[in-house]
């Protein structure tokens, strides 16, 4: 009787806990939508990025890493973008390990340094690529959901794969001579080089305040010959600067989701989708009339 009462006991013990989903602490919202794509309802997000956020400004407070306690995993996007991740690292449980999707990425240049773009995310292969990554974290912590996590990586990936697809038709309507993406920070040379762009950043990695102003006037010399017909600015940002370079080009200044997702709630489809039909907009359209 009491083996019977011990059988039943483990039985109602072991249901949830063969059911439990593995909780994934996320640092930003991209990662999030690819996780909840790759590990469905096998998983639990905690997204530890608070809303209309900078990615290159924030760093976890305590409160806000306490929505992941209980995580296996912490998702970041790695390739030196988040700089607090050592020190967080230091801070996590040793049954806790942080995952950098960016790892397994390709490096893409900046133009003329030999300094990485950290923006991989910006090109669906390489979210194609990072979902691999995600996959086999999640196998090796979860064997026992390897089949659905499969099945949640192959879709994600043909996803990515017509969004790319789609994208390079639709881009294929700029014109040879306006195949130049100028952006405020060095957020697109990822983008650029899957799309046969030329990235022409203005100023740094993180935020329009950086940069030299000697050579960002050698490089306004060679925009204004090329009648550029559009730069783009960042869409949370505040493109002050930008524009006022825009309109000394003579051209339009319009926004990218280049950081993230276009719209809390967005999906990375939508945004990408956004980012494309902005750039078409942009640099297919006839040249602005001169000012006198
Ligand atoms: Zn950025």
């Amino acid at each position: 009787m009491r083996a019977f009462l011990y059988l039943i006991y483990s039985f109602f013990l072991l249901i949830p806990m063969s059911h439990a989903a593995l909780k994934v602490g996320s640092l930003h919202p991209l990662l999030s939508d690819m996780a909840h794509r790759v590990g469905g309802e096998q998983i639990e997000i905690a997204d530890i990025f608070p809303r209309g956020s900078s990615l290159h400004s924030f760093d976890p407070s305590s409160t806000e890493m306490a929505k992941a306690s209980g995580a296996r995993l912490i998702l970041a996007m790695g390739k030196q973008i988040e700089n607090y991740l050592p020190k967080l690292r230091d801070s996590m449980p040793s049954d806790c390990q942080i995952l950098e999707l960016g790892r397994d990425v390709p490096d893409v240049m900046l133009p003329g340094s030999s300094q990485p773009d950290p923006h991989w995310w910006n090109t669906p292969q390489n979210m194609k690529r990072a979902s691999r990554t995600l996959l086999a974290a999640l196998i090796e912590l979860n064997p026992a959901q390897r089949s659905a996590y499969e099945t949640g990586q192959r879709q994600y990936a043909r996803d990515m794969d017509a969004l790319h697809n789609k994208s390079r038709i639709e881009l294929s309507r700029i014109p040879q001579d306006q195949r130049v993406l100028v952006t405020g920070h060095a957020a697109m040379c990822h983008f650029c080089k899957s799309y046969n762009f030329i990235s022409v950043p203005l100023f740094g990695i993180a935020s329009e305040g950086e940069g030299d102003l000697a050579s960002l006037a050698v490089l306004l010399q060679q925009l204004r010959r090329r009648e550029l017909r559009c730069v783009f600015s960042e869409i949370r940002s505040q493109p002050k600067l930008l524009e006022n370079i825009a309109a000394e080009l003579n051209a339009a200044c319009l926004p990218l989701s280049m950081d993230g997702l276009y719209s809390d709630g967005a999906s990375y489809e939508s945004s990408f989708d956004y980012n494309v039909s902005t750039i078409v907009k942009g640099l297919s359209n006839p040249p602005a009339a001169k000012q006198p």
